[in-house]
């Protein structure tokens, strides 16, 4: 029988197969390979788990391994986590590996030109041809052809310099070269409470075995400061870090903080890299020549080789959740990345997620705290407006207590900033005649006017249309009006109520590209916005020393989700966006628009109690046994024909099985019924958290035979419930 080794592709229906290995390779799980499959050449990892016919197959049945990279085997700690994250998240292994691994060879072989430079100074032993073109070549990198006509010499005379030791080849394959952050080259002056935290945190890296930190730190308290502190030691340690951030498109100030820190910039891991910058990073990131990662989510799923810290920043971030595909939660995976890796991992955030303190309650993280603001800073005021004692006119929104706090900051020549989670300018357009609401023909969702761009857009699948002049129903011109605010109707009431202020309105429409956030932060520290009309893209990072005065549009509007999380997400948000208030000299004032004052969450904000409000929670979710005292998991079935999906649903539910501690409620029509043409059942699961939830759904689903037409999402921990 010839030698056989198994394969685990990055083809998430085919996952591990059967692959010959010729006499002379040698192999160790965790090398990676590239394989035939069919006609194509894709990527694969040796894998431990044998394919379900290893055995079976003839061996003039088997295909051979195509080729063994060169590159270090992913450790076994690495492949527990693909396993893990496989069996938690109930996704295919294959599907698993592809968030490491780039799909297709091409994108991590480099073309097999070798790059020469200059090693040796010009010796007088040297013809006056060679030496002549020495001197032309003195800072030129490149390969043999490309060097002989910067030299203007043949190529000939170039392979002789080559070969005489003049020139040499260049280790860095790609031509890029990966910068060295130097731990010392500008540590800050900590505080007493932020050196305290720094310790704590070097300490457990030198020591290095596994342990949870969450850095719960006011904004503007300096965390970021803290665990740079972490990587420095890191670094020491010749290990690598992962920085986890939540908008890679807002790095900008990130990455030159840490090179005011550091001397360079770290290696950086987002879907926006260029394709040679890509192979370059992966590959880096492979053979420890990456030293610091910064990145999306996805970053956490590479091979690292030699992994010693891991940061998630702004760790209770909604964005770490991936809502597609593999439905995963950062966050958790980081913690589990850093178990099996024996490392140390650090949630830093001014609002931590419930589970985090959850977690901490139960002795399984350290919590530091960082209680107060870096300097001079104070916490800014905040003050809750009763919209009730402020009744406003038709197209109105923003209450005179705002609007004087607002006037008041332009005369002193501070900034303002005004928050509301909405794109656009209406979130919903409506005829007066008849009553039509104008809908995305995919979902079950209104159609958003974006006025600036003279479009319709639908905020779930990203249909356009143009804002239509009649009523597509009863076909009456002029009789269509915008309901409710968004940021652009809010930017044109502040500039009928301030007509001499600069506003700039911010949202992932004006600020899509790191280029974009940079200018606009220069603008902001040169003094050049008065006012900032923005989303959540706004509510985190920056740190605008003049900028006083933060008014919150409408705090309902996230309560109104009354989804699991809408409290604690509210919160958060509010309060991240709160901190962008006075921290430098400046006082800070917040002021927050509700119909509800008396609420738990406004309450917390206005009176700053933020344990009673995490301790009520918490205790809400320990009576409901919801997260994280017990576990949830959605499942969605979506078809583009909604008898096939509701017949389906339906024959699911007859069949639900009935296990301790387990418990299915559905199926039910989805709230957001259909969306991008596919009609939605839901059920969601209920189960203690020592159920096998996993086992139990696995086992359910396989009872039936499901048509190809149905497609089944499964979420464990989800976040959405639309
Ligand atoms: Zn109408
Ligand atoms: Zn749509």
């Amino acid at each position: 029988m010839k030698r056989r080794i198994s394969v685990l592709t990055t083809n998430p229906t085919l996952g591990i197969l059967t692959y010959s290995l010729p006499e002379e390779e040698a192999v160790s799980l965790g090398h990676i390979v590239r394989i035939p499959l069919g006609p194509r050449q894709i990527l694969g990892m040796v894998w431990e788990d044998r394919a379900l016919n290893q055995n079976e197959i003839a061996d003039n049945r088997l295909r051979p391994v195509s080729k063994i990279y060169n590159f270090p085997a992913a450790s076994s700690s690495y492949r527990k986590l693909i396993r893990w994250v496989s069996s938690y998240y109930m996704a295919p292994l294959g599907a698993v590996l592809r968030m490491g691994l780039p799909l297709s060879p091409a994108a991590i072989e480099t073309k097999q030109t070798k790059n020469y430079y200059v090693l040796k100074q010009i010796s007088p032993k040297l013809t006056p041809l060679r030496q002549k073109a020495l001197e032309k070549l003195a800072d030129e990198k490149g390969s043999v052809s490309r060097l002989a006509e910067k030299a203007d010499v043949s190529a000939a005379v170039i392979r002789s310099l080559i070969k005489l030791g003049y020139l040499a080849e260049s280790k860095s394959d790609s031509g890029i070269e990966l910068p060295l952050p130097d731990p010392d080259f500008d540590p800050p002056i900590l505080s007493k409470q932020q050196s305290h935290a720094a310790e704590l945190l070097k300490t457990s890296i030198k020591k290095a075995t596994f342990k949870t930190f969450l850095l719960d730190g006011v904004t503007g308290s300096g965390k970021t400061e803290v665990y740079f502190e972490a990587i420095a030691q890191a670094l020491r340690e010749r290990k690598q870090s992962l920085i986890l951030l939540p908008e890679i498109a807002l790095t900008e100030p990130f990455l030159n903080r840490f090179q005011a820190r550091f001397g360079c910039e770290p290696v950086v891991w987002h879907s926006d890299l260029s394709q040679a910058r890509r192979r370059k990073n992966w590959q880096a990131i492979l053979t420890e020549e990456a030293k610091v990662v910064i990145g999306a989510r996805s970053a956490l799923f590479l091979p690292f080789k030699s992994m010693g810290l891991i940061i998630v920043d702004e760790a209770h971030e909604t964005s770490f959740k991936q809502e597609d595909g593999v439905c995963y939660q950062a966050r958790d995976v980081a913690v589990m990345r850093a178990k099996f890796d024996n490392i140390t991992v650090i949630l830093a955030s001014a609002t931590p997620a419930l589970e985090s303190v959850m977690q901490v309650r139960l002795g399984h993280y350290q919590e530091i705290r960082l209680p107060e603001r870096h300097g001079s800073a104070g916490l800014p005021t905040i003050h809750a407006i009763n919209m009730a004692e402020y009744p406003l006119p038709k197209g109105r929104w923003l209450a005179p207590p705002l609007i004087k706090a607002l006037t008041e900051a332009i005369e002193r020549h501070e900034q303002g900033l005004l928050f509301l989670n909405r794109r656009g300018y209406a979130p919903l357009t409506l005829c007066r005649n008849c009553g039509h609401r104008i809908q995305c023909p995919h979902c079950t969702a209104w159609m958003v006017e974006h006025r600036h761009q003279g479009q319709m857009i639908c905020h779930h699948c990203g249909f356009t249309m143009p804002v239509p002049d009649k009523c597509p129903e009863c076909q009456k011109t002029d009789s269509l009006v915008a309901c409710g605010p968004g940021v652009e109707r809010i930017a044109e009431e502040a500039t009928l109520l301030f007509p001499d202020a600069r506003i700039e309105t911010i949202t992932s429409d004006t600020l899509a590209t790191p280029k974009q956030a940079a200018e606009f932060i220069e603008k902001m520290d040169q003094g050049a916005i008065d006012i900032i009309i923005g989303t959540q893209l706004i509510t985190k990072g920056y740190h605008f020393p003049r900028l006083t005065v933060v008014g919150v549009v409408d705090a309902d509007i996230a309560l109104q989700g009354g989804d699991l999380r809408a409290s604690e997400h509210s919160f958060q948000q509010i309060a991240q966006v709160a901190g962008r208030a006075g921290r430098s000299k400046l006082d800070g004032h917040v002021f927050i628009q509700t119909y509800e004052p008396d609420m738990p969450v406004i309450q917390a904000l206005v009176s700053g109690d933020r344990e009673q409000f995490y301790q009520t929670e918490l205790e809400i979710r320990e009576i409901t046994e919801a997260p994280p005292f017990g576990r949830y998991v959605a499942l969605v079935i979506s078809s583009e024909k909604q008898e096939i999906v509701e017949a389906l649903g339906h024959k699911l539910g007859q069949i639900k099985p009935e296990v301790e501690g387990v418990e299915i409620f559905g199926p039910a029509p989805a709230p957001l019924l259909q969306l991008r043409g596919r009609y939605r059942y839901r059920f969601l699961i209920q189960a203690k958290r020592t159920a096998p939830v996993q086992k139990v759904i696995q086992k359910w689903l396989a009872s039936l035979s499901i048509p190809p037409s149905i497609r089944i999402t499964v979420d464990v921990d989800p976040y959405s419930f639309f």
